[in-house]
């Protein structure tokens, strides 16, 4: 039992910004809370009267909205999207969209494009339980964007806004034959090379991830993801946490993720109403139902992001 399970963790470990708790690191949870935190804050200064607490956590928030007595739905309601979140790895490992790995682009963001339409709906028809779950996969496919391409290393620091816009393109995306990476990288501390001609003429790639890749291309690296070669774990472009292959960029991937779930979060809000919205994120008198303890609870220490280091 103790074996399978470390397999599981090893295995979704590597392949996302980590679900798990890791040191000096954010994982999917903590970057979906700070970003419903701070997206509610938004909603709620709309309306006005309102002066941003801080810390801002769960309690605070609620307060400073004039919703004290929801506090602790509100709480609920950021588990169970996080808890659908985490669940993409366990659901969907080896699909290249539901990651944005393997320079799957166009599919991963019409997962994204097509649960935005599917949330309206389910919140038009009172169905927020079917709401929460939809946003929690979309933000998982989102947030993965920042931590699997090269977005980062082209020195973007703002969200790719194409993801969460239908009519707008995917910017410059490379096709399946440009080599992308260096094969001949030989420091297995900074991780895979990327060609400077991809990053001077910002060509849009992802690492591979699974059994296998076309030579040039880059690999998402880590234990599992066969595609590195033999005991060349090291030679990926990940940024899941600080310990990955780019894990120097991990705090920038981190930061831009959390600033692109508040504007897929913001999408929502101007496609329904304010009460719509804290209803969806549970700051309304129905305690929100639905699953949101995994084996990876045990690790989350409950407060972790409480204040969520705002600004
Ligand atoms: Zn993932």
């Amino acid at each position: 039992m103790r074996i399978a399970f470390l397999l599981l963790a090893l295995l979704i470990g590597v392949h996302t910004f980590y679900i798990e708790e890791k040191p000096n690191s954010k994982n999917h949870q903590d970057i979906t809370k700070i970003a419903i935190l701070r997206a509610t804050a938004k909603v709620c200064e709309s309306i006005g009267g309102f002066e941003k607490p801080k810390p801002l956590n769960t309690e605070t928030l609620a307060r400073s909205c004039k919703k004290d007595a929801f506090a602790s739905n509100f709480e609920t309601g950021i588990k169970i999207i996080s808890y659908y979140n985490q669940q993409t790895d366990t659901d969907y490992p080896l699909s290249d969209k539901y990651h944005f790995h393997s320079e799957a682009f166009q599919d991963g963001k019409l997962l994204i494009i097509n649960g935005l339409e599917a949330i309206t709906t389910y919140m038009k028809n009172l169905k927020f339980e079917d709401a929460r779950k939809t946003l929690g996969q979309i933000l998982h496919t989102l947030q993965d964007f920042y931590s699997h391409s090269n977005w980062i290393e082209m020195g973007e620091t703002e969200p790719c806004t194409a993801l969460i816009n239908l009519e707008e393109n995917i910017p410059n995306p490379a096709d399946k034959k440009t080599e992308t990476c260096e094969t001949d990288t030989k420091d297995t501390n900074t991780g895979a090379t990327i060609k400077d001609n991809i990053l001077k003429d910002k060509i849009l790639t992802s690492g591979y991830f699974g059994l296998s890749k076309k030579k040039g291309k880059c690999s998402h690296g880590g234990t599992l993801d066969f595609t590195t070669g033999f005991w060349r774990g090291w030679d990926g472009i990940n940024k899941d946490g600080t310990d990955s292959s780019h894990g120097s960029l991990h705090n920038k991937a981190a930061d831009v993720a959390i600033a692109a779930s508040v504007q897929l979060l913001e999408k929502i809000w101007k496609s329904s109403d304010e009460l719509t919205f804290y209803r969806l994120m549970g700051l309304h008198k129905d305690k929100p139902e639905g699953n949101f303890k995994t084996i990876f609870s045990f690790f989350n220490s409950k407060s972790r992001v409480s204040d969520a280091s705002e600004n």
